[in-house]
């Protein structure tokens, strides 16, 4: 699925299960992400591996179809413990505007940040013209996700240090 992302200023959306974002996508996981993975499939599973340039973890592909190594008869094995990321699909958050003119999609969270949010009209549950107040869950996972990827961060540099 290749990504098409537009500024979010309220599309409605609903998962229709057809499993297209499971494929093709780096991603991202945070440290209690993995803690929690690890916890439910056992750490013989490998689910994840490093990307260096990035300082931490994505969900690892499978070979034969770059779905995700989680994904069963096209169903996510992992639904009700699944990475933070896959919980925001459709949607992307990002620090600031991908384009100086994206201002309608500025929210401010809780603590007080502005982010800018993109939804993806590749998933075909995003109603591109059905425009409806953004649900307050989203905001709220959009502040877990930064903590959770900043503790991460600091997370694997303090301890490639340690190693260094
Ligand atoms: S691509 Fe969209 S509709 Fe399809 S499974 Fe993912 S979130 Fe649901
Ligand atoms: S963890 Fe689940 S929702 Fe996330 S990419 Fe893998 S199969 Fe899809």
């Amino acid at each position: 699925m290749k990504e098409r992302l537009i500024p979010y200023t309220g599309q409605r959306y609903e998962c229709v299960m057809c499993g297209e974002c499971c494929h093709n996508r780096a991603v991202p996981l945070t440290k209690i992400d993995i803690d929690r993975l690890e916890h439910h499939l056992g750490e013989e599973v490998d689910f994840s591996e490093y990307l260096v340039n990035k300082g931490y973890f994505v969900l690892s592909r499978r070979i034969w179809d770059n779905g995700c190594v989680l994904l069963r008869d096209n169903k996510c094995s992992v639904h009700a413990i699944k990475p933070l990321v896959c919980r925001l699909f459709p949607f992307a958050v990002y620090p600031a505007p991908e384009d100086p003119d994206d201002t309608e999609n500025a929210y401010t969270l809780a603590d007080g940040t502005v982010v800018y949010l993109y939804v993806d009209i590749a998933c075909p549950g995003v109603h591109i013209d059905e425009i409806v107040s953004p649900p307050s869950w989203l905001l709220s996972l959009v502040q877990r996700i930064r903590l959770e990827m900043a503790l991460t961060r600091f997370y694997y540099e303090d301890t490639q240090d340690n190693a260094d």
